[in-house]
């Protein structure tokens, strides 16, 4: 029996440190499994360093590492993120404009409330009748007070960080109280052992690192799933057409300008704009596909935005990165696993990666083989369980876009119909006589709710035929309850919750209260 005790990590991004971190701190609640943990990385080849918006998830994983929140916030410039707003989407009219908030409608787990919303029983918008984090976001307010706990919220919520500033504070961590070994040095080959796996790192400046499972962050090189395993790409492009971003950082004009409280996502002719707030300054780009704009325009129009929001666009450098939507056939073949854009990369718009990263780190963490023998079973599950994750995520994005109304050929050609999954397809069938509910979905733990379904259609204006037969009168009746206790609920929380800025600079004083 070969025990797995040694993990080798390669690469020290977001994917690396947080994988890291996650198994140091799993092997540490548990006495049975000791793990010796070492993450390599390049001091030559810098980190994406973009990648700023999460989901909740990030509140438990850093919880779970034993890192203070208060730490956390004052040292990646990091902010709270309620949900996105998505402007122009629908048809680019004046005043076009929906929320995704995080927090579940009302009676979520027991009720559908789609259905009375669909009927009527409250003006407004979907989101805004089910949930109080819309009027939250359009007030501005922070997701909780200062008297609020570590991690705990008023209303739920995730952040926006700093993405260099991330990984250096996760290192700092990891290596100072989880243990975990630091090699910086580049990797320039592979030793492998005679059943095919990889027996051991080869680095320029450390010599052989040997281990007995290897997690591959090497971004988009996947130096050992793609490069040394020579395992498959599967592009999605006909699906997502995103392949080019520009990334700009914009300052805010006064110390004590407002930081906004969700991501705000603006459609374009050829894509998209996140505009995020960190604490010390706004994360601006643009998301567009290459085949339908060239990086000019492009340029122009992230200017453009820029100025509106009182940036000096001639002066800010503009990064570009270039990417492919798609995902490797497998994910974990022989003693490698491939974690964050080693496996592959989807556009931003729902900052769906680095939530994939927690959910792998969880995975390997509560699924660690014991030995070699138990690693292939692992490994088939695992690969089915994330292809069935990319599979979701693919529909959920490319649902931001089929339902639009707006006319220029990039939106028109993102609803071909030879462009839409058929998976897709047929949950729009059903959703047009019924609205997204839990059994839609078939894993126990979703990567999206059935609420974001709900919250993506409803604020596209998709149409539901619903109730055929109308509500019930004591249907009707639990849906106004229900929307008054909401409205009842928003106002209190505008009253009592500070402006996202004021409780920052509140934290960075004084604190929070540690768990
Ligand atoms: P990287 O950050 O690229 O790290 C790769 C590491 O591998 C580096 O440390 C490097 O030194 C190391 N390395 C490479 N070669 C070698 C070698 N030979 N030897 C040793 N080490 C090596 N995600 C979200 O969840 N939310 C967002 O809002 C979001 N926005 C994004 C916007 C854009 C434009 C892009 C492109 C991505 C965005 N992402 C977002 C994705 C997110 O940035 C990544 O998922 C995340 O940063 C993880 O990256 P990584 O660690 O896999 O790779």
């Amino acid at each position: 029996m070969e025990p797995v005790t040694r993990i080798v990590i390669v690469g020290g991004g977001t994917a690396g440190w947080l994988t890291a971190g996650t198994l140091a701190a799993a092997t540490r609640e548990s006495d049975e499994r000791p793990l010796e943990i070492t993450l390599v990385e390049s001091p030559n080849v810098p980190i994406i360093g973009v990648g700023e918006g999460t989901w909740p998830t990030m509140r438990r994983t850093l919880k779970r590492m034993g890192i203070r929140e208060t730490d956390f916030l004052n040292q990646c410039s990091a902010s709270f993120k309620q949900g996105a707003q998505f402007v122009g989407w629908v048809d680019g009219s004046q005043g076009d404009a929906y929320y995704h908030p995080l927090v579940l409608p009302q009676g979520y787990f027991e009720t559908n409330m789609a259905r009375q919303w669909l009927a009527g029983v409250s003006d407004g918008s979907f989101a805004a009748a089910v949930c109080p984090q819309e009027a939250l976001c359009e007030a501005g307010r922070a997701p909780k007070a200062i008297t609020t706990a570590e991690y705990d919220a008023v209303a739920n919520y995730a952040y926006h960080l700093d993405a260099g500033a991330f990984s250096r504070f996760l290192q700092e961590h990891c290596t100072r109280v989880l243990g975990v070994r630091h090699v910086a040095a580049d990797v320039t080959g592979i030793r492998s052992a005679e059943n095919g796996d990889i027996a051991a790192v080869l680095t320029m400046q450390a010599g052989e690192i040997s281990g007995d499972l290897f997690i591959d962050c090497t971004g988009f090189r996947a130096l050992l799933l793609g490069e040394h395993f020579g395992v498959g790409f599967i592009p999605w492009t006909q699906v997502l057409f995103a392949d080019r971003a520009l990334a700009v950082q914009v300052p805010y004009p006064a110390a004590d300008s407002p930081i906004l409280p969700h991501t705000l996502s603006t459609a374009q002719r050829a894509g998209w704009i996140w505009d995020i707030g960190l604490q010390s300054r706004r994360g601006v780009g643009h998301v567009y596909s290459s085949a339908h704009i060239d990086d000019d325009a492009a340029r122009a129009d992230l200017r453009a935005y820029v100025h509106s929001i009182g940036g000096d666009a001639e002066a800010l450098p503009m990064r570009k990165i270039e990417f492919q939507a798609g995902h490797r056939t497998r994910f974990w073949e022989r003693n490698c696993v491939a974690v964050g854009l080693s496996a592959g990369f989807l556009e931003p718009l729902e900052a769906s990666a680095i939530l994939l990263v927690e959910i792998a780190a969880q995975f390997i963490a509560e699924q660690m083989p014991a030995t070699r023998a138990a690693m292939d079973p692992v490994a088939r599950r695992y690969n089915t369980t994330f292809a069935y994750r990319w599979a979701r995520i693919i529909d959920f994005l490319k649902l931001h876009y089929l339902l639009s109304r707006r006319t220029e050929p990039f939106w028109a050609d993102n609803r071909r119909t030879e462009s839409i999954p058929e998976s897709l397809t047929e949950l729009l069938t059903l959703w047009r006589e019924q609205p997204p509910w839990h059994d839609d979905f078939d894993r126990a733990v979703e990567v999206f709710p059935a609420a974001s379904y709900q919250y993506v259609l409803y604020g596209m204006g998709f149409e539901t035929r619903v109730p055929p037969r109308g509500l019930s009168s004591q249907a009707r009746a639990h849906g106004e309850q229900l929307f008054m206790h909401n409205k009842q609920e928003a106002a209190a929380m505008i009253q009592r919750l500070p402006s996202t800025r004021d409780l920052l600079d509140r934290i960075a004083r004084y604190g929070l209260q540690p768990v």
